[in-house]
């Protein structure tokens, strides 16, 4: 197990935070970051990467979401129906609601689709609503990245054919990220046929165990994370990585469990470290990110 991926969101294009983001954990050693397929996201993730002195340059991988994936969410203001009370401004884990004349307003850029706003309104004033971009205009927008991961609910009509076709147009990795709520086997199933399709080169799978849900470091929250590596640990010839509820605790239950992970990737826990606190220190958050990079490596 060693491949240390941070995910910045799939569809997060607030780029001042996304440069943050890049230059902390580039400095603290993580191998990929996961950003959203948008040319000015992934331009702007290697100008900070190329700007530092690294040993070990990470590479950009860029989320493509298929129809409906949780990934492209986004929380949109009722205005008529918010009183003001700013429950939703201080649970957003992006920082990314404001108050405008004693109204919430999402700062759309920053929002990663998590729901914990509309979970604590009390005026239901909160709905989320999905970009259902096209694979092609998105596909535009990611083919500079390294690497491109599909997200998808498993039931996009299309899904053999976006592989054949990332097969014959695109030279970089390719991964899969399929979402929680499809059956297991049926998710075994795809992944077989989308790796058979790509062969020679390796598919890469995130087993995303509970989208955007690492906000704390109990084993109970990234449990699930570990259950979902287990049931793919058995496919041949891929490279799988714990995604989805992902904190400090994921390499020590992945070994204590004894599943075959290729690595970790961490979304919501390692983006913490670095926006939950403004007042925090550069040298404090390199420290934590370095912790979190170093916990895959734990003996
Ligand atoms: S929680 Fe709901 S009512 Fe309260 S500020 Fe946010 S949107 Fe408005
Ligand atoms: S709480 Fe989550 S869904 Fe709501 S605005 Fe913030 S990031 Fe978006």
């Amino acid at each position: 197990m060693n491949i240390t991926k941070i995910i910045f969101g799939a569809k997060n294009t607030d780029i001042e935070n996304l440069k943050k983001l890049v230059r902390i954990y580039s400095l603290a050693g993580a191998d990929v970051f996961d950003v959203c397929a948008d040319s000015e996201v992934i331009a702007n993730a290697r100008k900070v990467i190329d700007g530092l002195d690294l040993v070990k340059k990470p590479i950009v991988c860029a989320s493509i979401t298929l129809s409906n994936d949780k990934h492209a969410n986004k929380a949109e203001i009722i205005k008529d129906k918010c009183c003001g009370c700013t429950r939703c401004i201080n649970i957003c884990p992006q920082k990314t609601i404001v108050s405008e004349k004693n109204i919430a307003k999402v700062k759309t850029d920053g929002c990663v689709g998590c729901g914990k706003c509309l979970a604590v309104c009390p005026n239901s004033a909160i709905k989320m609503y999905n970009l259902n971009q096209s694979f092609e205009t998105q596909f535009l927008q990611a083919k500079s990245a390294d690497c491109i991961e599909i997200h998808t609910n498993g039931k996009d009509q299309n899904l053999y054919e976006i592989f054949e076709f990332l097969k014959q147009n695109y030279d970089g990795k390719i991964g899969i990220c399929i979402s929680q709520n499809t059956d297991t086997q049926e998710k075994i199933k795809i992944i077989t046929k989308c790796k058979d399709i790509i062969s020679p080169k390796k598919l890469i799978v995130q087993a995303d165990g509970n989208s955007i849900s690492g906000f704390d470091n109990e084993i109970k929250t990234t449990q699930k994370a570990i259950e979902e590596s287990k049931n793919f640990q058995n496919i041949d010839n891929i490279t799988l990585i714990a995604s989805g509820g992902t904190n400090f605790k994921t390499a020590e239950l992945a070994k204590a469990e004894k599943v075959r992970l290729d690595g970790i990737a961490w979304g919501s826990f390692a983006r913490k470290i670095i926006f939950d606190n403004e007042n925090d220190t550069e040298e404090n958050k390199l420290k934590k990110a370095k912790e979190l990079i170093g916990s895959l490596f734990f003996e």
